[in-house]
């Protein structure tokens, strides 16, 4: 049967999933989420035999119904190749008794990879059953790894153009660098003078400002959203939950059904909620653990049951994560109030009114799959001295906030239960702040300088994407006020 869509505010329903990666958002502002959670159409130990790409198939088919066998395997072959660095696409490295799920073997060595380098395949193919001939617009707001693994999926492909909203001062030098030396005639980056939040707010409010839509409908564009809002997001990131428990169990580190529990380094809870679904399609998930940074908001909201986003932002050394308004969070609100969208709506609209909102008694018992934690920078940057020294392997500074939140939990609970981490980038993304966990500070030094002692340290050759930008040229210089992207995407569009 098909799954159809429809959005968490509860004003859009029987939305076929490829419109609904064309669109990105719903036009009431909600998130589309699908009518039901499918199971996983192959059992487990036949899963255990299979290579990442027809895990790939096997997860996505049941929630893309409206693509054909052809369409979404031409996507995972093109999205899925010599991109990525290994063939496993996303392995898993045992150390200090935790198993690494490493996410960054991607063409910009984060996690984003996992989900953006098949995104432009599943909307152009969407956009060929639609019959749209418009040029779609992806707008695009990053902390810092979504921008550069956005624009490398994009770049050059036809009838498409992104603009990524960067807060700038707020993403590590090599992000920046990756973003401003990003080629291809249809790519714009703009550093915004704010925050994530600002970045993300205001490409909501782009989105659905229907003057502007009818303005773009006149030229021949539309918006569509690259953003872990986009169920195209969600979908492939679901994949690789099911492959580490497929692989878990062919390596023989698992019993078939033996129950695992999941940590992710959580910014916007898109990958973490990707976890969520897997445990939903039947992979044997306990607990999700859900690791913040010192933005806290997560951990408050599932300690108390109350989201409130009035406080002071935070610039952390794990940027990625620095976010007060984790978007997809409402698909989780949404499904705990029965899929009611009246409730979810009331919600959110007090979000945007007083920045918090609290849920009921039976919401907050639909999220006991979930914990949340914290771990401070000096936490932080303590983990992963504490790994590198004892077992050698080397995470970056968001892998670190998920490691040192886990290790809180497994003393505080006794919980035992075998545990993969979700490794969200590379540690070469972030070298100042993670040579400054292994070696102290190091101010003075030239990030080039560090990263090549980091290379001599850990004997792991510095990833092409690093080695891309070391003399690249900047290519883009844009800059506005939070309150002026409008006129830059109207300036950039000659609209
Ligand atoms: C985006 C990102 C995160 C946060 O992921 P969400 O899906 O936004 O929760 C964590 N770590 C890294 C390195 C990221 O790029």
């Amino acid at each position: 049967m098909a799954l159809s869509y429809q959005s968490t505010r509860g004003g859009e329903k029987g939305v076929t999933a490829s419109q609904a990666i064309l669109r990105g958002l719903a036009e009431d502002g909600g998130l589309y989420m699908p009518s039901e959670i499918p199971v996983l159409p192959v059992p487990m130990e036949k899963l255990a035999e299979m290579s990442y790409q027809e895990t790939a198939y096997a997860v996505m088919k049941p929630f893309l119904t409206d693509y054909t066998e052809e369409e979404l395997k031409g996507c995972i072959e093109k999205a899925y190749d010599s991109k990525f660095d290994t063939e496993e696409i996303a392995p898993l490295a045992k150390a200090g008794g935790m198993y690494f799920l490493e996410l960054f073997h991607g063409k910009t060595i984060a996690f984003k990879d996992m989900a953006l380098s098949i995104l432009p395949h599943l909307m152009t193919t969407a956009a060929k059953k639609n019959q749209v001939d418009r040029e779609i617009v992806v707008l695009t707001a990053t902390s810092g790894d979504t921008g550069k693994a956005a624009m490398a999926g994009f770049a050059d492909v036809p009838g498409t153009r992104i603009i990524v909203f960067y807060p700038k001062g707020g993403v590590s030098r090599i992000q920046e660098l990756q973003m401003r030396t990003q080629k291809g005639s249809n790519t714009s980056v703009v550093a915004i003078r704010g925050n994530f939040d600002d970045a993300q707010t205001g490409v909501k409010r782009l989105f659905s400002d229907q003057e502007l839509a009818k303005k773009l409908a006149d030229r021949g564009y539309q918006f569509s959203s690259a953003n872990s809002i986009n169920i195209g997001r969600l979908v492939p990131q679901i994949v690789y939950y099911v492959y580490a428990y497929a692989k878990l169990l062919s390596h023989g580190e698992i019993a078939d059904g033996e129950p695992i529990n999941v940590t992710v380094p959580t910014g916007n809870f898109g990958n973490i909620l990707a976890a969520y679904f897997a445990k939903r399609m039947g992979v044997p998930i306990a607990k999700l653990i859900c690791a913040s940074n010192e933005n806290k908001v997560l951990y408050d909201f599932f300690s108390t049951g109350k989201y409130d986003r009035n406080r002071e932002f935070i610039l952390t050394t794990s940027p990625s994560m620095d976010i007060l308004i984790s978007s997809n969070l409402e698909r989780l609100i949404y499904l705990s109030t029965g899929c009611d969208g009246g409730k979810t709506k009331d919600l959110m609209d007090s979000l945007s009114s007083t920045g918090a909102y609290t849920i009921d008694a039976g919401m907050k018992a639909f999220l006991s799959d979930f914990t949340g934690g914290y771990a401070t920078q000096e936490q932080d940057a303590a983990m992963i001295r504490e790994l590198f020294q004892k077992t050698g392997y080397l995470v970056d500074t968001h892998t670190g906030v998920a490691a040192a939140v886990y290790q809180d939990y497994r003393e505080k609970t006794g919980d035992e239960t075998k545990t993969v981490i979700a490794s969200t980038a590379s540690p070469y993304k972030f070298s100042r702040s993670v040579m400054e966990a292994i070696q102290g500070l190091r101010e003075e030094e030239d990030e080039f300088a560090l990263i090549d002692e980091m290379s001599r340290l850990t004997k792991i050759p510095v990833p092409q994407a690093v080695e891309e930008i070391r003399s690249a040229p900047i290519l883009h210089n844009r800059e506005c006020g939070r309150d002026e992207m409008k006129q830059e995407v109207a300036d950039i569009l000659g609209i």
